[in-house]
C-alpha cells in the first residue's frame, strides 16, 4: 500500500473510532433512560415487556432507518439487542407487589433450580418467601401456618406424592405447581386442597436472565378469581401467559418436549458411539451446523433426572416414539432401496403439510442464524 493510501486509511479509521465513541455515549444514554422507565414501570406495576409498544416502536424505527439509508434490518437488530439488555437490567429495580397482604409464600423444593427462579422473582416483588426442601418437613406446620401461596417445585417423579402431603394448608391459600406435566399434579392438588388451585408450566429453564417474553402455560384448577393477582404479577415480570386445558397441554408436550428431547438424546448417544473428533466437526461447521450441534450438546449439560422424568412421564410419549420409529424405518427403507422418487414425493407431501409455515420458519431461522453468525461462539 502506498504511503498516501496508508494516511487516508488512518484518517478514516480515526474518524470511525470517534463515531464509535459517540455510539457508546449514545448507548449509555439510552440505557440510562430505559432504566428510568424501568423504575416508573416498577412503581406503577406495568409489565416490563409491552409487545404492542415494542412492535410499533420497531416499525417506526425501521421506516426511519430505511429513509436514512441505514436499512430496517440493521436498526431492528441493534434495537432488539439493546432491548434485551434493558429487560435484563429492568429486573434489578424490582417489581410492584400486586398482593402485599398475601402472607408467606412457601416454595416446596425452593432450593432447586426452577423453585430458585420463582423465589428470586417473588422476593424482587416484595413477598416474604420461605423454602421447604427435602429435610425441612419437620418444620412444615410453622412454615405453612401463614402461607398465602404454596408453590410445589420438586422432581417430577415425586410431585404427586409430595402434593398428597399438603392437606393442612390454610383454606384460602393458593396452591400452585410448576411441573412439566399438568394432568396428574392438578388432579392431586384439587384432591388434597379445598382452596384455590392453579397449574403452571414455565416453558424455560433456570438459566434465563429475565422472564421477559418467556412463555408460562397455565391451567385453571379452582377459584381463578383468587389467583388472578398471581397471573397479573407474572405478567409484570414480562412473561407471556397462555391458558391450556391440562390434557391438551400434556398431549402437546409429547411433541414439544418429549419427542424433541428423546430424538436429541438418541442423536447424542449415536454421536458418542460413533466418537467423531469434536474439534474437527466444529471446524467444519458453519453457524447452522454449529447451532444444530449445540442444540444436541446442551441437553447433556443438564439434569439427566429431569429429562428422564419428562421422557418417561406419559404413555403417550411411548406411543409417539413407536410411531416415529416406524416412520424412520420407512424412510430408511426408501434409502436402502434407492427410492429417490419416493423420497422426493414424501418431501413434497410434508412441505405441503407445513404450508405457509415453512416460509415463516425459513425467515425466522434466517434471523436466528444471522445472530448466531455474529455471536462470539461461532
Ligand atoms: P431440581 O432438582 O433442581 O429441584 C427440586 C428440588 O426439590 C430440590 O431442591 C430438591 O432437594 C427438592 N426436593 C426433593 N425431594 C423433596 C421433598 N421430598 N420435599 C421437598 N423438597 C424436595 O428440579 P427443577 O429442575 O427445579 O424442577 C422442579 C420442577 O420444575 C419439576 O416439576 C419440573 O418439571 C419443573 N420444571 C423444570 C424446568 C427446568 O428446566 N429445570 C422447566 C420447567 C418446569
Amino acid at each position: 500500500m502506498s504511503e498516501k493510501s496508508c494516511d487516508a486509511l488512518d484518517e478514516l479509521r480515526h474518524a470511525i473510532d470517534e463515531v464509535d465513541g459517540q455510539l457508546i455515549e449514545l448507548l449509555a444514554k439510552r440505557l440510562s433512560l430505559v432504566a428510568e422507565v424501568g423504575e416508573v414501570k416498577s412503581e406503577a406495576g406495568v409489565p416490563i415487556y409491552a409487545p404492542e409498544r415494542e412492535a410499533a416502536m420497531l416499525a417506526k424505527r425501521r421506516s426511519e432507518a430505511d429513509e436514512a439509508g441505514v436499512g430496517g434490518d440493521l436498526i431492528e437488530d441493534v434495537l432488539r439487542r439493546l432491548m434485551r439488555e434493558s429487560y435484563h437490567r429492568e429486573k434489578d429495580t424490582g417489581f410492584k407487589c400486586i398482593k402485599p397482604d398475601l402472607g408467606d409464600v412457601v416454595i416446596v423444593g425452593g432450593r432447586g433450580k426452577l423453585g430458585g427462579v420463582f423465589k428470586r422473582m417473588l422476593e424482587l416483588s416484595g413477598y416474604n418467601v420461605k423454602v421447604l426442601d427435602k429435610d425441612d418437613w419437620s418444620s412444615a406446620p410453622e412454615l405453612f401456618a401463614n402461607a398465602g401461596l404454596v408453590i410445589v417445585s420438586v422432581p417430577i417423579n415425586l410431585t404427586t406424592e409430595i402434593i398428597d402431603q399438603l392437606s393442612g394448608l390454610p383454606s384460602d391459600c393458593v396452591l400452585v405447581d410448576l411441573t412439566s406435566t399438568k394432568g396428574k399434579p392438578l388432579e392431586h392438588m384439587l384432591n388434597v386442597h379445598a382452596g384455590p388451585v392453579l397449574g403452571l408450566h414455565p416453558m424455560f429453564g433456570p438459566d434465563v436472565a429475565s422472564l421477559a417474553k418467556q412463555v408460562i402455560i397455565y391451567c385453571d384448577g379452582r377459584s381463578p378469581e383468587k389467583y388472578a393477582w398471581l397471573l397479573e404479577q407474572i405478567g409484570i415480570w414480562g412473561a407471556k401467559l397462555t391458558l391450556a386445558d391440562p390434557q391438551e397441554h400434556d398431549n402437546a408436550m409429547t411433541l414439544v418436549q418429549g419427542m424433541r428431547h428423546f430424538t436429541t438424546f438418541v442423536y447424542g448417544q449415536h454421536l458418542a458411539a460413533e466418537n467423531p473428533n469434536m474439534e474437527q466437526l466444529l471446524d467444519y461447521s458453519s453457524p447452522i451446523y454449529r447451532l444444530e450441534l449445540a442444540m444436541v450438546g446442551r441437553l447433556f449439560a443438564q439434569d439427566s433426572q429431569l429429562y428422564a422424568d419428562i421422557i418417561f412421564s406419559s404413555n403417550e410419549n411411548t406411543k409417539m416414539f413407536s410411531r416415529y420409529l416406524s416412520r424412520f424405518e420407512h424412510a430408511n427403507t426408501m434409502l436402502v432401496n434407492g427410492d429417490r422418487e419416493g423420497f422426493i414425493q414424501a418431501f413434497k407431501e410434508v412441505s405441503q403439510w407445513f404450508g405457509d409455515y415453512s416460509q415463516q420458519f425459513l425467515d425466522e431461522s434466517k434471523q436466528l442464524l444471522m445472530q448466531a453468525h455474529d455471536s462470539r461462539a461461532v
